[in-house]
Parts: structure tokens; sequence; C-alpha cells
């Protein structure tokens, strides 16, 4: 007993794996105390998965050691680790859809009696794991996991960890596919595995996660372990600094101009979603130059309809949409943008970008008609070349090569691209849809920065983000949608993230909510 106080239930020594020319960790040192959770924090491609998959047995180090409990382990697969007590939950459940939760928690781990399967003894086990940690898996284990949402699939998986006899449990990026409601679920089971005595290891990209919940937090970056501090003793400050490697800012940037006329009127919009469902339910809305009007809400809820329909991507059933006072209703995508809507796409990879085109190609895109890129029919490659190498320039792409395939280019520096290539067509109004999605937090700063800025210049801009934290950060007013309607408009100022939460789960807030001097998300209030 005494000798496990002192020994960490996982260390983990001078860690080094190569992907051919790609170092995913460089000399890793890494310790986990017994009955503590320790956040593995760094950005997108610094290393994490790398490193937990060495200690789940996915992936031999080329370097370095493993000690679980003191003593020092080769995981051939994840059978050995899970043999030494280590578990771990992937992003994406690795859960057998249409097997009930009690078949996939026992799998490959029945308990057999005189050569037959003994459901009733498993049922006592989980019974007992669920009684320990109030877990409620136990109340459907003949349910089907697909009818599972993720949150109950997501327990589900730990479960299945405890029942094979974790004692370190491995959680990668656990909050990414959970409402904030599930997350503060999570954090509280995460608490109370923590209380019994199980060691936690949490994988995220999210600061404020790791604070909350972490008693001590690694930072990684590049593949190198660049600290690990006690959470007690940090900031979200230090935390950002050692994974950018720079000083970043948080703090919410003050407006300095003010809003100006309506750009953008959208008047009794309806819109049919893919499933002939209404999916746009009669929104009002008014955005003026100058302004950020975000959009909350859990996805599915009718954002990228409504965002659809006001780019000319989807047809529209009934309303208007207005643009600097002329109606657009019945324009195509094309000369929307000729006539000023710039567009952020939710999904880069296939609406933003030709991933096997050179970033000089891809600067044609949505530019095909417009001078002085093309003059009639005629392309002029010389200022598309120019315009591309502008890009790079002003919106820091990394690598700064205009001649290189977008498709070799990370996430965050795909983002800026496109960014950089929508403002170009210098519009009145930009709608970016969930603008900083899988990027990177240096980019995540560049592109909220530009968005910023952008707005004090004049530009009117319409945000969708699932990301409380980007909403509230950016937004002058956010409307919360919630099954195609717009069910209370509020000020980032006065409505907690909690409050926020509950809206977008159709909720009434748990306390007042805050007081709206315009509760229509039309800006002037001249309609009822
Ligand atoms: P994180 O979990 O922090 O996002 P990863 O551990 O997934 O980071 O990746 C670290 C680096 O290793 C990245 O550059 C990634 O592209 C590379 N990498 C990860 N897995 C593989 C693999 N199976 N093959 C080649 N490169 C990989």
């Amino acid at each position: 007993m005494t000798a496990s106080q002192t020994t960490p239930a996982v260390r983990l020594e001078g860690i080094t794996k190569r992907f051919g020319d790609v170092v995913a960790n460089d000399s890793v040192d890494f310790t986990l105390e017994q009955g503590s959770i320790h956040a593995l924090l760094g950005e997108n491609g610094s290393g994490k998965t790398t490193l937990m998959s060495i200690l789940y047995g996915l992936y031999d180090q080329n370097e370095g050691s493993i000690s679980v409990d003191g003593h020092e382990q080769t995981f051939d697969s994840p059978r050995d680790a899970m043999e030494a007590g280590v578990g771990m939950i992937h992003q994406h459940f690795q859960l057998v859809p249409s097997m009930t939760v009690l078949q996939n928690v026992i799998l490959g781990h029945e308990p057999v009696d005189n050569g037959l399967i003994n459901d009733g003894a498993a049922r006592g086990r989980i019974e007992d794991i669920c009684s320990r940690y109030e877990f409620d898996v136990d109340q459907y284990l003949d349910t089907r996991v697909e009818e599972l949402d993720l949150g109950a699939q997501q327990r589900v998986e730990i479960v299945k960890s405890l029942y094979r006899g974790a004692d370190v449990l491995i959680l990668d990026e656990p909050t990414a596919v959970l409402t904030p409601q599930e997350v503060e679920r999570l954090m509280d089971v995460m608490a109370d595995l923590r209380e019994d005595g199980q060691s936690l290891i949490f994988i995220s990209h999210k600061l404020d996660e790791a604070l909350e919940i972490a008693d001590q937090i690694t930072v990684l970056r590049d593949g190198e372990a660049i600290g690990t501090v006690d959470t007690a003793e940090t900031t979200e400050q230090d935390l950002a600094q050692m994974m950018v490697g720079r000083e970043v800012l948080f703090d919410r940037l003050e407006r300095e101009s003010s809003t100006g006329d309506p750009v953008l009127e959208v008047d009794g919009l309806c819109m049919r979603g893919d499933r002939d469902r209404r999916q746009v339910d009669d929104i009002d809305l008014t955005l003026r130059s100058g302004e950020i009007l975000g959009i909350a809400g859990v996805q599915g809820n009718g954002q990228s309809e409504l965002v659809e329909g006001i780019t000319g991507l989807r047809s529209v059933e009934e309303g208007t949409i207005r643009l600097a006072g002329d109606d657009i209703t019945g324009m195509n995508r094309r000369r929307r943008i000729e006539n000023g809507i710039a567009y952020i796409p939710e999904d880069r990879q296939s609406e933003g970008l030709v991933q096997d085109y050179s970033l000089v190609r891809n600067a044609l895109l949505g530019n095909q008609t417009i001078a002085p890129y093309a003059n009639g029919q005629i392309l002029d490659w010389d200022e598309v070349s120019d315009h591309a190498a502008e890009i790079v320039e002003e919106y820091d792409v990394q690598p700064p090569n205009p001649d290189a395939t977008a498709g070799s280019l990370s996430g965050g520096n795909q983002q800026k691209f496109i960014v950089g290539r929508e403002i170009g067509h210098d519009p009145d109004v930009l709608v970016a849809s969930h603008p900083t999605r899988g990027v990177d937090i240096g980019s995540v700063e560049f592109i909220h920065n530009r968005l910023i800025e952008l707005r004090e210049e004049g530009l009117g801009i319409l945000v969708v983000s699932s990301k409380l934290e980007e909403i509230r950060k950016l937004s002058d007013r956010i409307a919360v949608m919630y099954e195609g309607e717009f069910i209370d408009v509020v000020d980032p100022d006065a409505v907690t993230e909690e409050d926020l939460g509950l809206l977008m789960a159709g909720h009434e807030p748990t306390n007042e909510p805050p007081q709206q001097s315009d509760p229509q998300p039309d800006g002037g209030g001249s309609r009822d």
C-alpha cells in the first residue's frame, strides 16, 4: 500500500516515435500519479494520440520505456495493456452498434459457467460498477448501442474498460462529441473515478477543460513535452504560451466602431432540409454593417440550412433575403458572391478547397468571372498568382508557397487561406460557418483577430459555431437556434455558458434570462 502511494501509476521515459520523417514523439517523459487526473494538452498534431497509443499497445515506440505501477512493460497489443490495467476510450467509440450494451461490455470477456455464457454474473458485476460511480448504464443493458446518444455510448465505453479491470483510463478528446451538459456530466464521472482511486489521462486541446478537471497538465508541442504544471499554479495564458510557443491574447476585443446600416435582412425565412422536414422555421434577422451576429446551436438545428439559404446554396420555401436593401432571394450563388456575400464554408475539405490543386488554382475558385482575374472568358493567371501570393503573405499561410497543393497544408493554414480568398471580394456580408473547426489555436487566434478587424472596417459578419467560447468571444449578439427557430437572442456579456448550453438544448435557463433591450435578432427593433 505504501509503495503504491509513491510509485506512479504510469511512467513513460524518453519515448520517441517516428513515422517516416515525422517525429511524432521526441524523447517524451510523462508521469501519471496514482489517483489523479492528468491532462495531456496540445494542438492538433502535437503527438498526444501517438503517445497514448504507445501506452495502450497500439504502436511500438522507437525508443524509451513504459512502467505501470512500477513494473516495466512491453505492450505488443491493447490486450497486453488491458492486462496491465490500462484502458483507452477512443474518440471514435469502438462499440458494435447493432449489439446490446451488455453484449458490448462483455465482448471477448464473457463469464462462462460450464461452457455457457453466464449473463447473470456479468449483469451483477456491471451493476456493481454502475452503483459505485452513479452510472446509469445498468438501466439500458439490453438496449442496442445504436439507439443511445453519444454521451451514453461514452459511459458504456468507460464501463467496458472498468469491467475489464482498468485502473488507468486514457480518454482521448472525450468532450469533442458532447453537449455542454454532457461535458459537465463527464467531468463529474471523472472526478468520481479519481475519488475511487482510478488514475486518468485526459487528452484535450481545450485549455479551460484541462484547467477545470486535471490535477496536473503536461503540454506537448511538435512532439516534445514542453512542461508539466500543477493546475493550481498555472493560468490559461501560461498554458497557451506553452502550447503555441508565443504569447496568445484571449480577451474579448472591445469594439471601437459602432454599427451602421442593415446589410443583410432576412424576413420570414422557411426552408426544408434533406429529409423534407422544415429545418428553418420563420426566421427573421437583421445584420448591420460593423456587427457580428453569432448563431449558436447544437449541430442539426437548422443552422447549416439557414446559411445555405443565405448564401444561395439551397432554395428557399418562403420569405425574403435582402442584401444592402436589394432583394436577392431569387439570385443564384454566383450572383450573390458578385453582389457581396462572402462565405467561409463549414466543410473546407469538400466545399472550400480542391485538395489536389495548388493554392494559385484554389485562389481562382469563386473568382472565375470577376475582374481582374477574368476578362470575359479569358483568365489572367498572373493576377491570380499575385492574388494567391498576397493571401499567403497577409494571412500567414504556412508553408508560404502558392504552388503547394491545398491538401499538403494543415487545417489551420487551409482555413486562413480560405478566409483570405473570400475577403478578397470586398464583400458587404461575410457568412462564416464554423470558421475554426479543427483548427490549431494559433490559427484560431489569427482568424478571430481578423474577423474582429473586418468588423471594425464595417463588414457585417454572421458566425455560426457550436463552440460557445468562440461565439461569446466574437459576437455582439447571439441568436440561439433550436429546431429551426431562434429561441432567444442574448447579450454575450450577460449570458452564462451554462444558460447558453441550456438554451441550445431547448430548455429555459435556470436563472432569470439576462435582460435584453433587443429581444429580436433584427437589430433595429422595427418589427414586432
Ligand atoms: P495529436 O493527437 O496531438 O493531434 P498525433 O499523435 O495524432 O497528434 O500526431 C502527431 C504527428 O504524427 C502528426 O504530425 C501526425 O501527422 C503524425 N502521425 C500520427 N499518426 C501517424 C501515422 N499513423 N502515420 C504517419 N504519421 C502519423
